[in-house]
């Protein structure tokens, strides 16, 4: 997260309408001095949820879900902080500067150069000869005006200088559009268009901002592949977009589950058939990033609708072991020969599509399927070679439980008995997945340790309020081993009850504001918070009482040590190791006045 300013912050708390942004999400009704409205956050069938003008918090009487502008945007959008900040920022006017002086509105003029860009594209596909020709291509394709105006298709000139020229009048400096990527330098110097002669689709941002183009060719002698996207600009990481997910995040965080499409076209049919929870992989580029991005959501189960081609087929197994792998339900769903999802749409309808949906089988079946095609199973070795291949995928997942249950799946599929697959993979004892999280970057595992413990904590203990209660049950400030920790968790203990905006604006210390920024720049699952918490303290008790131990085992091989010392210091240490300290989690009172909190520690670390 970049350092912003504090001025910014303050400015951006003084400014936003917290009426305004729930009111874009959910249906508010006025009932006098408030709003009401039913929650976004429990099933209810009369409205608990309460908005009050000029006051910037909500709060529902039902589940006691309470927070700013920003919680709602991370709870119920799933946005991290920064995102919810940006756009926040974006949506009230207000200028974030950075602390290194460097105006953060740099990104918001692109959008604004983007924004321009796109209309005239749009113009020009709809008002101009040439770009009829693009039109007329679009229209063979299926494509109407209704979906063309939907999704502000566009057509680049095949005309030089005519873009240019457009957006000088309109003000863009040279440089803007240079940064947009929409216009590049060529090796004598001369500024030349990215985009020409071809039929665009803009790209959008959470915010629903246009932060690049994908363009296919329509005619054969346009240089260059079918399709081509903007080159990566500060806006567009190529790595990180989703094609189509700024309009499938809202359904696809609410009903946790995604179509995955092989094309952009498709993607963007099955949205305008009411199939808004889809995204497109954009070919074979759909890489672990990708599908974390979805992960994060809170996706549990994905569609693979791939072509029914070879290609296709590659594709679909490649990206399920993606989701497979960390534990998300991969289902593929089969299309009929040459068939696409927009073709189907188009030619046989949403019913026929629906009934696709739910005929997806789940990927191992998938795997079993498209792997005999070209084996016998009647042949031993044939028999021996599919089955290797598809369990020493299998055992390469995160999971260890999906990983148990996925063997025992196989050899029910391909009727072998279940020990001759599951005999060999052992469940691994709780705590000690860790290394296949942290990247090579993330070096010292007590700052990483403490970040998660602290990201949990400020993210959640609003809507969790028992995150606050076993914190203090179990830990004091004497845990944490760097100093900016212990500073940001005794200062959270004096003040629980602030919100994360004014907690970042109240921040002195500037290694504390870049702590604090690292922490809030990961996003979390937000499903199994209360088990992620419980885990993340667990660590930090062992962590102690493993130092502990350490401690007394340096003394012991001190050679000055007197024998009586020494058999003390075994004592102690025998003690210690028998008193593994264990996460105390205080009993919450629930509605039916019984006691909850059911932890179960048989988990690998779901953060
Ligand atoms: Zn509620």
């Amino acid at each position: 997260m970049p350092l912003y300013k504090k001025e910014s912050l303050e400015d951006l708390r003084g400014r936003v309408d917290l009426v305004e942004v729930i009111s874009s999400h959910i249906k508010l009704q006025r009932a006098g001095a408030y709003y009401k409205a039913l929650c976004p956050f429990h099933e209810e069938k009369s409205p608990s949820f309460i908005v009050q003008p000029g006051n910037p918090h909500y709060h529902c009487y039902g589940c006691g879900a309470h927070g700013d502008a920003i919680s709602f945007l991370m709870n119920h959008l799933h946005f991290s902080f920064v995102e919810a900040v940006e756009t926040l920022a974006e949506r009230f006017g207000v200028i974030l500067l950075t602390s290194k002086e460097e105006i953060s509105s740099g990104k918001r003029v692109l959008k604004e150069v983007l924004d321009k860009a796109a209309r005239f594209y749009h113009y020009y596909l709809l008002h101009t000869e040439e770009g009829h020709y693009g039109l007329r291509y679009l229209y063979n394709r299926g494509i109407d005006l209704d979906f063309i105006r939907t999704f502000q298709f566009g057509y680049a000139p095949k005309t030089p200088a005519l873009f240019q020229k457009w957006m000088k009048e309109q003000k863009v400096v040279e440089e803007d559009l240079l940064d947009t990527g929409l216009v590049k330098i060529d090796s004598q110097g001369r500024k030349r268009d990215f985009f020409t002669d071809r039929v665009l689709i803009p790209l959008h941002d959470v915010t629903s901002a246009v932060i690049g183009f994908t363009a296919r060719k329509i005619c054969e002698e346009t240089f260059g592949p079918k399709y081509i996207n903007t080159p990566e600009t500060p806006l567009f990481k190529k790595s990180r977009v989703l094609f189509a997910l700024s309009y499938s995040r809202k359904r696809i965080a609410k009903e946790k589950r995604a179509i995955v499409v092989e094309g952009q076209i498709d993607a963007l049919r099955l949205i305008h058939c009411g199939f808004n929870f889809v995204v497109a992989s954009q070919g074979t580029a759909f890489t672990q990033e990708h599908a974390n991005e979805l992960i994060q959501l809170g996706v549990r189960q994905v569609y693979l609708a791939f072509d029914s081609d070879e290609a296709g087929g590659e594709a679909a197994v490649k990206v399920g072991d993606l989701f497979q792998k960390k534990g998300i339900e991969a289902l593929v769903v089969l299309l009929p020969d040459k068939g696409d999802p927009d073709s189907i749409l188009r030619d046989q309808g949403p019913k026929v599509w629906q009934n696709l949906l739910d005929s997806a089988i789940d990927y191992l079946t998938f795997l079993v399927q498209k792997f005999s095609k070209n084996l016998s199973l009647s042949n031993p070795s044939q028999k021996n070679e599919l089955i290797q291949m598809i369990s020493d995928k299998v055992r390469m997942w995160d999971q260890p439980l999906m990983v148990h249950e996925s063997l025992k799946k196989l050899a029910r599929l391909t009727q072998v008995p279940e020990q001759m697959l599951v005999q060999n993979t052992s469940i691994p004892p709780i705590f000690t997945q860790t290394s296949s999280r942290l990247s090579k970057v993330d070096i010292d595992p007590d700052r990483i340790l403490e970040a998660d413990f602290l990201r949990l904590l400020f993210l959640f203990a609003k809507s969790q309020p028992n995150l606050l209660s076993i914190a203090k049950t179990n830990l004091t400030v004497e845990h944490f081993y760097l100093s900016s920790t212990k500073r940001l968790y005794q200062q959270y203990l004096d003040h629980p009850e602030m919100d994360l905006l004014s907690f970042t604006i109240d921040l002195e210390n500037p290694e504390d504001q870049i702590l604090l920024s690292e922490i809030l720049a990961k996003k979390v699952n937000p499903e199994k918070v209360v088990e992620s918490f419980v885990y993340t303290v667990q660590k930090i008790l062992d962590r102690q009482w493993m130092a502990k131990r350490e401690e007394i085992k340096r003394k012991m091989l001190q050679q000055d040590s007197s024998e009586e010392n020494l058999s003390n210091l075994a004592k102690q240490f025998d003690q210690i190791k028998n008193e593994r300290p264990k996460v105390v989690c205080p009993l919450q009172k629930t509605e039916n006045n019984k006691t909850s909190l059911e932890i179960t520690q048989d988990f690998n670390s779901p953060i």
